[in-house]
């Protein structure tokens, strides 16, 4: 009996591996249903891929949205502002998904990978831990990269399905290797699953919400598909009133496998990826201080965030004739004030 005992005990450990991780999100009164990314692809239950799917359904019928965040899981203002939707919001009309954690295998370590290399050595991934009226809670900063130990072996170089070449380790990058393949890495299993909810749900909008180095071109940046840059222009003058200044940029034709380019060429979706300013990605940085930098504070970058998305949502009908209505966010001043007040 004993010699199976460690066996056992092997398989166990295996298969609790292969889980997904599990998050401290407190669903709202706005959400109608939970799913998972795995609906979508079957073959991404039970690992560590797997994903939740917050789904929140207005009685009216109207415009069908996705926000995703922590495509990159240490870009923490997008996977804050993605919670904050699922716990606070209602919605009147239409409906919509969010996904805190696109790629939740990168969640699940850290490796300090940043854009032009990637270690690989797993090391555990930190915690934000704030106090909420609730009671105390933890939200995980992790990675850029899908987790070595979940998808091993990166290539000499990474080929995109357009034939255009990446170094290997970005194999690993979520926003690289969109549509994904359903018989693919891991990190294309994920993106094949986002690409079937866009297509199976009738997605109308995508917001992929990032952050880049505070020195970086990109931060402060709405990137938008060629086809719905006249939306943009619209939403980032709009914000300007919030005092939130945005630039416009256009997915480029050469640069393939993000999530703007890809979802608005290949579904009817219009695509849109924001970018805040995250201190903790600025290069040479040894001590990520992603939460309390005074000059790039996380209140204020959640708060841009998301109202980045609801301006967006707000010029919905104009270029789709589809509403989608969200109600009961905190306003722009409350969370920039007193961002962990706004969680449940
Ligand atoms: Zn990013």
């Amino acid at each position: 009996m004993r010699k199976f005992i460690l066996p056992l005990l092997l398989f166990v450990a295996a298969l609790c591996i292969a889980d997904p991780l599990f998050h401290d999100v407190r669903p709202g009164y706005g959400v109608t249903s939970i799913k998972w990314l795995s609906d979508y692809i079957p073959s991404l239950k039970r690992t560590p891929g797997d994903t939740r799917v917050y789904v929140m359904k207005g009685e009216k019928p109207g415009a069908n949205v996705l926000l995703l965040g922590g495509t990159h899981t240490n870009e923490i203002a997008g996977v804050m502002a993605a919670i904050m939707f699922v716990e606070r919001a209602t919605i009147t009309q239409g409906t919509l998904y969010v996904i805190p954690w696109a790629n939740n295998s990168a969640a699940s370590w850290q490796g300090g990978s940043n854009y032009e290399s990637s270690e690989t050595e797993t090391s555990p991934p930190q915690f934000i831990t704030f106090e909420t009226r609730s009671g105390p809670r933890n939200v995980v900063v992790g990675d850029r990269r899908t987790n070595p130990s979940h998808q091993i072996t990166d290539p000499a170089t990474y080929v995109h399905i357009s034939g255009v070449e990446f170094p290997g380790f970005e194999a690993r990058n979520l926003n690289r290797v969109h549509p994904g393949k359903p018989d693919g890495t891991l990190t294309e299993k994920i993106s094949y699953g986002l690409f079937q909810l866009v297509k199976t749900e009738g997605i109308d909008m995508v917001l992929d919400m990032h952050e880049a180095g505070t020195k970086s071109r990109l931060s402060n940046t709405l990137v938008c598909n060629p086809k719905n840059i006249d939306m943009g222009a619209m939403a980032v003058l709009d914000m300007e009133a919030l005092g939130i200044n945005f630039k416009l940029e256009q997915s480029s034709d050469e640069f393939r496998g993000l999530s703007h380019k890809e979802f608005g060429d290949l579904t009817d979706a219009l695509a849109f990826l924001s970018e805040t300013p995250n201190p903790a990605q600025d290069r040479g940085k040894t001590d990520p201080d992603t939460a309390d930098n005074p000059e790039f504070r996380l209140d204020r970058r959640v708060a841009v965030q998301v109202y980045t998305f609801l301006t967006l949502c707000n010029y919905l009908e104009m270029f789709t004739n589809k509403a989608i209505v969200i109600e009961n966010m905190p306003d722009f001043d409350e969370i920039q004030n007193d961002l962990f007040r706004c969680y449940n």
